[in-house]
């Protein structure tokens, strides 16, 4: 078969990939293609909890979700795309030992313009009454937070990439990258063979799967995690407000309906490295024990709860949990966007613009795709936050 050509070939149609996709079309640098093996959103992006929230410890950080806050608001109007984008508001509780960092962090927020209120334990239980707050010393609450619907808001940004001209092709999965003298040539499919003088990684769970015998392994860590379902009993159906629970780890999404999906990011919850082509796709016993424990001990109504089972997904982990935004040093015109680490389904719609900016040179997004360079992993200068809390692994 002749080989097809394309300016910017993209591999992996997840939020990231059809992001990026979407944003490079916007300035015109050729033809651009995106190639996915399966559907779009069928990696981590289909299975996300989706929360978008703007709290961060870090101020580039607070500043990027800021951004893609306003995204996820006003899009939908502009665009007459339904991201499914509900305000449910978000409470997250703090024992002693992060009491004050939540204090510190809130106030870092507030100065950069988040809409977030310090609450004593009395304030938080006008939130939420049937929580047992006798261990929480600090809330912080972000009454504009919630979450989209990542399939759709995927699907979104890959119609407005197409109308802008890009190729989307699914069910075809690059086997290989093309690589002479240093330099990308393309990427070999399951259906032939395509030239491109940039190719851009956006596989997520699987970005290392690809480099193999062309560059070094990025340091990214497919990491198994999981969800499980519980059917909140009547008396908690009121619990609509996304709660994270610093004390253990915990996360409780709800989604408009009386379910609850309750996540755990404490160090022990996330410590299952996998293949990313064969891990386990539903939740294990033990860990939707684990979860529903948890739930009870915060809530204790959700004894009565019915619990519906659970899934197992994937963060793409690097060392400081958060991605790598840049071109290999050793494969020109290759870049790699990966390691989001379990919280860039809210950045997506600034990551794109950040993306493009390091693809074609110009400089249109107010964000330095820069903080996310490779190196920083040689340079001793990881992101930390100066104030991180105790319990969980991304931050
Ligand atoms: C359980 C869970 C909860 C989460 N909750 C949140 C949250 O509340 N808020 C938040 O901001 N983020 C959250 N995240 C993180 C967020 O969902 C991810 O960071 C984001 O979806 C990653 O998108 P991506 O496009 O980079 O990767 P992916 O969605 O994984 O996309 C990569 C794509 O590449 C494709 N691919 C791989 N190899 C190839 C190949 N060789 N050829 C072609 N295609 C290939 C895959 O099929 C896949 O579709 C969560 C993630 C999980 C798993």
């Amino acid at each position: 078969m002749e080989p097809t050509n394309s300016d910017i070939l993209i591999i992996g149609g997840g939020v990231n990939g059809t992001s990026i996709a979407m944003a490079l079309a916007g300035r015109n640098p050729g033809k651009i293609t995106l190639v996915e093996k399966g559907g779009l959103a069928t990696g981590a992006t289909g299975r996300s909890g989706a929360m978008v929230r703007e709290h961060y410890l870090n101020v580039e950080l607070v500043r990027m979700a800021s951004d893609a806050k306003i995204f996820f608001e006003e899009w939908p109007k502009e665009m007459g795309y339904d991201l499914k984008f509900q305000a449910t508001g978000r409470i997250l509780l703090f024992n002693e030992s992060d009491a004050g960092a939540a204090i510190a962090n809130g106030e870092m927020n507030r100065t950069e313009g988040v809409n977030i209120e310090t609450l004593n334990p009395d304030k938080t239980m006008e939130l939420i009454p049937l929580a047992n707050l006798d261990d929480v010393k600090v809330s912080l609450y972000e009454p504009e937070a919630g979450h989209a619907d990542p399939v759709a808001t995927t699907y979104a940004f890959a119609k407005e990439a197409q109308k802008k001209g890009v190729e989307i092709i699914t069910r075809t999965a690059v086997n290989d990258l093309i690589v002479k003298g240093g330099r990308i040539e393309g990427v070999e499919t399951t259906t032939g063979k395509i030239n491109a003088s940039v190719v851009i990684n956006v596989t997520g769970p699987w970005a290392n799967s690809l480099i193999g015998k062309h560059d070094v392994p990025l340091p990214i860590t497919p990491i198994r995690v999981q969800m499980v379902h519980l059917r909140r009993p009547p008396k908690l159906e009121m619990l609509e407000q996304i709660i994270i629970d610093h004390t253990c780890g915990a996360y409780y999404r709800t989604d408009g309906t009386p379910n609850t999906l309750v996540g755990g990011e404490a160090p022990e919850d996330m410590l299952e490295i996998v293949n990313p082509n064969a891990f386990g796709l539903n939740a294990d016993h033990h860990f939707i024990t684990r979860f529903w424990n948890r739930a009870v001990n915060r809530f204790p109504d959700f004894a009565d709860a019915t619990c519906r089972g659970g899934y197992g997904s994937l963060y793409d982990m690097t060392p400081d949990g958060n991605p790598i935004l840049d071109e290999s040093p050793n494969i020109s015109g290759f870049y790699n966007v990966a390691g989001f680490s379990g919280h860039g389904f809210k950045l997506s719609p600034v990551t794109g613009e950040m993306v493009a900016d390091l693809v074609t040179g110009q400089s249109k997004s107010p964000h330095d795709y820069t903080f996310f360079r490779h190196s920083r992993f040689n340079e001793n200068s990881l992101i930390i936050p100066t104030r991180p809390y105790s319990t969980r692994v991304h931050q």
